[in-house]
């Protein structure tokens, strides 16, 4: 079948949720036996989020392929399992320096370069590539941003140009926002009539309508929005908030959702059956959980969404094993050797989360050697095995002023060291060691028992590095190197086997943790915290 794509927009305000909606629509019809994959386009103009602080838009997502990306793609893999890369997400930027480079080219020589149709059709040729690359039946476009703002015009128009020349292939699915006013006692829903109006004033009438509440809406209301909108009743659903985001494709199917899109689509929805079985036993897992525990994770950005995907590593790992995990966010900035105890106290596990420059990163340290000593399971990401090995390196070899280049470029125990191929480079956007490398593990090591195989295949996003030439140091001091890259023998895990759980990987399991495929190591961490 011709690919049928699905474009998702948002209105009335951001963080809607339009990447879960993605996903659960993804999910839904994977569910169905449809082949599927996820785009994000971005409006801003960074060329992509790497060079990003997460405050500004959350963790920087790594896809195989070593792409850095938005957060969204991280539940596009999640939800469905799908591996993203470099044609799953777009910014204004990339789009814009494609057709900038192309002009300079002389690739359009005498013409004058314009939004339209120059940076429209290029929107559109980044859609209709991943489609035939991807040869999937399904590609669902999430649009970034709210409709309505500046940047966006220009996707708004590719879109309404794609849906007219594709016709009976595209459907547009619009998330806006329904609020309660407490005073009022009432629902209302101007904001979405209006952001509805402001899509038909691009030339787009939304397909299907899906209305975020925080609380249940009668059928009056969705009919009522029906009727102001020109979207037919069964095309208009209710996203209300749920305990789980989990839950969330289970609600819009009990909803009907994937029929109406089927049915909007001109396809036959009686031809498939829906298997959410596997799904529907995860929910059920994770709101029956009988244990529980709780983890610290210690990092510097006090925001949800900056370690967004060692949450739900950690989430897909418990759940499996019917516990709930609380997680702490102990902020590492506010750590010492006096407090650490308090901090941690009542923690079944830390995880020492990543990150780059010197704020916090003492209370890091803190935080590793406290664990290491009281033998907590503890599992270091990236900048968390480096500090780590940087806390063995003071307290147990003894090099006092150990410490990585990164942080003191003058230290002679520099025991984290900044890759070789990095020395060279100067420019910063996307030039780290990026995506996915092989690791040998060590015959006998506690990851290869976890991993359960030789050669394991984990995604990066680093400068620096263990130095190698304190290998042996660390080695005979009780701290091994168990991972290592058979190509460049570049140590990718440490761990101290005179601990119950201890481990330091330099690359990120929490990027490949999937619903359906919790992490090795995240599901072998919660097993520890859990003994
Ligand atoms: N700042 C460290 C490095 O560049 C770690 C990066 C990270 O944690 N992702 O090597």
């Amino acid at each position: 079948m011709a690919t049928k794509h699905i474009i998702v927009t948002g209105g009335v305000v951001s963080s809607l949720g339009k990447g879960i909606i993605s996903s659960s629509i993804g999910k839904l019809l994977q569910s169905r036996g449809y082949s599927v994959t996820i785009q994000k386009f971005d409006p801003y103009i960074n060329i992509d989020p790497g060079t990003l602080n997460p405050y500004e838009h959350g963790e920087c997502y790594v896809t195989s392929d070593g792409t850095e990306t938005d957060l969204d793609l991280g539940h596009y893999e999640r939800f469905t399992g799908i591996r993203t890369g470099r044609m799953n997400s777009l910014t204004t930027g990339r789009i814009f320096k494609t057709v900038i480079e192309r002009e300079r080219k002389g690739d359009y020589l005498g013409k004058t370069i314009q939004i339209v149709p120059h940076i429209t059709d290029e929107i559109k040729r980044n859609i209709s590539v991943l489609a035939s690359t991807t040869g999937v039946d399904f590609v669902i476009t999430e649009i970034g941003g709210t409709i309505g703002d500046i940047e966006s015009a220009p996707f708004m128009e590719a879109i309404r140009q794609f849906k007219w020349e594709q016709e009976g292939n595209v459907l547009n699915v619009h998330l806006t926002y329904v609020p309660y006013l407490c005073a009022a006692g009432e629902f209302k829903t101007k904001p979405t009539q209006h952001s509805v109006k402001e899509l038909q004033g691009d030339g787009i009438q939304p397909d299907i309508l899906i209305l975020r509440t925080e609380k249940h809406l009668d059928r009056h209301l969705l009919d009522k929005v029906s009727s102001f909108c020109n979207v037919a009743k069964d095309c208009v659903f209710q996203s209300e908030n749920l305990p789980s985001i989990y839950e969330v494709p289970l609600n819009m199917q009990a909803q009907g959702l994937d029929t109406a899109i089927l049915r909007c689509l001109g396809m036959d929805d009686a031809a498939t059956v829906s298997d959410m079985t596997q799904w529907k036993a995860f929910v059920d897992k994770y709101y029956g959980a009988s244990r529980s525990c709780e983890v610290a994770l210690v990092g510097k950005y006090d925001l949800q969404d900056a370690y967004k995907s060692i949450r739900e590593a950690l989430v897909h790992a418990a759940t499996h094993q019917e516990i709930k995990v609380n997680i702490r966010f102990v902020n590492s900035e506010n750590i010492d050797a006096s407090n650490v105890g308090e901090a941690l106290r009542g923690c079944a596990g830390v995880i020492i989360c990543p990150g780059f420059g010197t704020r916090g990163t003492e209370g890091k340290i803190e935080a590793a050697r406290y664990a290491r000593e009281h033998d907590i399971p503890t599992l270091g990401i990236c900048f968390g095995m480096q500090m780590m090995v940087i806390e063995f390196a003071r307290n147990v070899l003894g090099y006092t002023d150990a410490n990585s280049n990164e942080l003191d470029p003058q230290t002679c125990h520099n025991v984290i060291d900044m890759m070789q191929e990095q020395k060279t480079i100067t420019a910063l956007g996307g030039t780290m060691r990026l995506g996915e490398f092989a690791c040998r593990l060590a015959p006998t090591s506690l990851v290869r028992r976890i991993y359960g195989i030789d050669v394991i295949y984990e995604r990066h996003r680093h400068r620096y590095e263990f130095n190698s030439a304190f290998r042996e140091a660390f080695e005979a001091a009780g701290m091994k190197c168990s991972g290592i890259n058979p190509d460049s023998g570049l140590v990718e895990i440490v761990e101290v086997p005179s601990r119950r759980w201890y481990v330091g990987t330099q690359f990120h399991p929490e990027y490949s943790s999937t619903v359906l495929a919790p992490h090795p190591l995240f599901v072998d961490f919660v097993k520890a915290c859990n003994l």
